[in-house]
């Protein structure tokens, strides 16, 4: 279904080379928008937007967002940022300063341009939630000194200078936390539960689950998550967010290793290391708001999601550049 062009039709999206970013400069272009994707591949990969190069209406930058950028375009979609937790803590000053200086980079940009800018937030500025499912008025539990901080509260101070640029200058902004996405063009090695646990089965490597898997996430399948981004997107102006998108579907990691290795039909073994500090004991959306607001819900079981992100590993694997 197409949501039909806004008044402008040039769309940035930082970050465009990563996992979801790939999935979303795909769906824009397929509903008619022009696209400007920017990325310094700390994480992302060429590979992501190797099929888009060829659209005469999609333009690569190769850029950091903590330097300034000069382009005129109508809406910004911030998804610059490492999310996986490895990859942010690689370098955890960086990762602030991406979510802080970059952020406000953009900003200025949607400042000067009158765009509408969109921020990629996260179910981690719940932390680890006492209240569950996690509904949007939570102000959560986080560790503002631990190893995650530097995403986590990095993500909060976007969020709050979203909101002080709605403020101050009247910028017109729209936030989405979003929760646990997978899908295919997830890096093979950035460490997330869901890659980490395909490649082990197809490789018949271990499973090495974290702590004893009681652990819950909700896993939302990538084409849902940017179907709910655009339609966040076009609301009215007055609409801010912050909304929540992810999939309500919780489940265990245990559950999810077993889960993998059964539709892999793989024989690997399920190992338990230690949990990493301040890991989230359970993350559910409370979707709600999206539900009711932008009139939006998953619609694609995690058995289905599954089954195409394993034929994509599989593809990477055999073609050897997994
Ligand atoms: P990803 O690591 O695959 O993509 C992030 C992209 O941003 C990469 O291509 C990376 O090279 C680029 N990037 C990072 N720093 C940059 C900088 N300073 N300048 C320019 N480009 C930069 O991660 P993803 O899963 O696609 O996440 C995209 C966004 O969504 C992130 O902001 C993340 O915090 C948010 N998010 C993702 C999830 C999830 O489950 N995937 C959950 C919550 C929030
Ligand atoms: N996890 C695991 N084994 C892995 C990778 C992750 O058990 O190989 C666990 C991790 O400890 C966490 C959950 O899976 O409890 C989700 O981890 P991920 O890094 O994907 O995302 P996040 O913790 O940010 O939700």
């Amino acid at each position: 279904m197409s949501l039909g062009l806004p008044q402008g039709n040039k769309v940035l999206v930082t970050g465009g080379a990563g996992f979801i970013g790939s999935h979303l400069c795909r769906r824009l272009l397929a509903e008619g928008y022009e696209v400007l994707c920017v990325d310094n591949f700390i994480t992302g990969q060429k590979r992501n937007i190797k099929a888009l190069l060829d659209d005469y209406r999609f333009e690569f930058i190769r850029h950091d967002i903590n330097e300034r950028l000069y382009v005129q375009v109508d809406q910004i979609y911030n998804l610059a940022c490492p999310a996986s937790p490895i990859h942010y803590q690689f370098d955890p000053v960086a990762t602030v300063q991406t979510s802080v200086l970059g952020t406000i980079n953009m900003l200025e940009l949607a400042r000067r341009t009158r765009a509408r800018i969109l921020q990629a937030s996260t179910s981690e500025v719940y932390g680890d939630p006492e209240i569950h499912p996690q509904p949007e008025h939570y102000w959560g539990r986080v560790n503002p000194i631990g190893p995650r901080a530097c995403y986590d509260e990095g993500k909060r101070c976007a969020e709050t200078l979203f909101f002080d640029y709605h403020r101050e200058h009247r910028v017109d902004i729209k936030v989405v936390r979003i929760f646990n996405t997978y899908g295919p063009n997830m890096h093979p090695k950035d460490g997330r539960v869901v890659s980490n646990f395909i490649v082990a089965a197809l490789t018949g490597e271990p499973i090495t689950v974290y702590g004893d898997g009681s652990q819950t996430r909700s896993l939302c399948y990538v084409d849902d998550l940017v179907g709910g981004l655009l339609k966040m997107m076009a609301q009215p102006k007055e609409f801010t967010g912050p909304v929540n998108l992810g999939n309500p579907h919780e489940i265990t990691i245990l559950e999810l290793a077993e889960t993998i290795r059964d539709l892999v039909g793989s024989r690997s073994e399920i190992v338990f290391r230690p949990l990493p500090q301040d890991d989230p004991k359970q993350r559910c959306p409370d979707i709600t708001l999206a539900k009711t607001h932008l009139g939006w819900a998953p619609t694609v079981p995690l058995e289905v999601g599954l089954a195409k992100t394993i034929d994509y590993f599989d593809q990477l694997l055999r073609e050897g550049t997994g």
